[in-house]
């Protein structure tokens, strides 16, 4: 068998920071785990604009929709602010995200018990949370047809198209029920059927392909509105949660800030199984490139560690190497270390992006 494939896309600003860390410790898992990564690293963004004119070339599209991960780091920067629109830096990342197709997006809420804290809720409420949210990426009111700003009478009308179809909610549900079989098997599905017909269809489809494929998977219905209260109130409550575009948009960036810092979240966006079984994948930190710390070693690598966990995890089958690499990170955390994202305690002097890396690296050996 060959080695499985991984595209690493530093992309800009602090992308090739966080992404040397994570360099280190594919390179561990290949020294240490033979766990061999054919590994390939290529422009996007604001870098393949300056050697390309373009924010992704196409013998870069063509490699992402060959490899079976893509991992990349951020794009964008003040020096492409000015760009005509079909070649600014985060087209690249668009196009890549839509040829791929990746209708699943997986955006985790997990709390490490050492940054309990730094959350605005209360720390027990939080502690230990783990849920994962499942949002369409590739339909719903962001595409739905008719849209536009029309003139009606004497005034303009805003118009935006909520559409979805059975097959396109039938295949992210299928998503969200895989994924919780490997985490805690519970899954709710989040809508508005008391007031959208698309909710109502929404919460049909969810229902049949649960009882049609996996009615071993506990299943529970919620109003998206409600749901953002229930986050709120006890988090903990949920496993997988699945919903539309429009309010995972919302409820993802919810449930992520519970956590605390932007620097500490993942994510991945995953489309239909490839020949060899497993499914496009691209998998990315949530954070951009942020030029304000951009080349001074402040950069916190772990959103974009995690990212290669769930790498592990979604496209390697390799759980229990993910369940390593989280725990390393959580050690660090419990050890003290801190980037200067995560400042907050007094007296503690925060670690460069590198160290932050070795030190994961140094805790991935001592697991052995
Ligand atoms: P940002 O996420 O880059 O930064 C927001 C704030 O969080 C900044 O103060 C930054 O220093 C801090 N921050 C972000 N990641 C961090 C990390 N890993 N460690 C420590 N601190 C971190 O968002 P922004 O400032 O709104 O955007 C900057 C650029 O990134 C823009 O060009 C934007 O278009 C782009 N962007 C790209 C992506 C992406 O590539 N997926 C996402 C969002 C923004």
């Amino acid at each position: 068998m060959s080695n499985p494939s991984l595209l690493i896309l530093p992309g800009d600003g602090i992308g090739p920071e966080v992404m040397a860390e994570v360099r280190k410790i594919v390179d561990w898992f290949g020294a240490k785990r033979d766990l061999v990564f054919d590994v390939s690293e290529d422009l996007v963004g604001g870098s393949a604009y300056d050697k390309h004119g373009t924010p992704l070339h196409d013998d870069t599209m063509e490699k992402a929709q060959q490899v079976d991960a893509v991992l990349l780091g951020a794009v964008g920067g003040p020096k492409y602010d000015n760009l005509d629109f079909s070649v600014k830096p985060e087209r690249g990342l668009l196009r890549l995200r839509k040829e791929m197709d990746l209708f699943s997006n997986l955006r985790p809420a997990q709390c490490f018990d050492a940054l309990a804290d730094f959350s605005s809720l209360k720390k027990d409420v939080v502690a230990g949370l783990d849920i994962m949210i499942v949002r369409e990426l590739t339909s719903g009111i962001y595409f739905g047809e008719p849209r536009g700003i029309i003139e009606e009478g004497n005034e303009r009308v805003g118009i935006n198209t909520q559409r979805y179809t059975e097959s396109e909610i039938a295949r992210v549900a299928r998503s969200a029920f895989e994924l919780a079989r490997k985490r805690g098997n519970k899954v709710c599905s989040m809508e508005k059927a008391n007031v959208m017909e698309s909710g109502i269809l929404w919460r049909d489809v969810v229902t049949e392909v649960h009882q049609a494929e996996y009615a071993d998977v506990e299943l529970s219905h919620m109003y998206a509105d409600a749901g953002a209260m229930q986050l709120c109130r006890w988090p903990k409550q949920f496993d997988v949660i699945v919903t539309d575009n429009l309010f995972g948009d919302i409820l993802s960036d919810m449930a992520a800030m519970l956590t605390g810092s932007l620097g500490m979240l993942p994510s991945a966006s995953l489309g239909v199984p490839m020949a060899n079984g497993r499914p496009k994948a691209l998998y990315e930190p949530v954070h951009g490139s942020a030029p304000d710390i951009a080349g001074q070693g402040k950069a916190n690598p772990i959103a974009c560690v995690l990212s290669f966990a769930m790498a592990l995890r979604y496209s390697f089958d390799q759980g229990t190497e993910a369940d390593r690499l989280e725990q390393a990170v959580e050690k660090v955390l419990a050890d003290g270390l801190r980037t200067a994202d995560l400042l907050g305690e007094e007296g503690v002097t925060p670690v460069s992006t590198s160290e932050m890396g070795d030190a994961i690296v140094a805790a991935l050996t001592a697991s052995l």
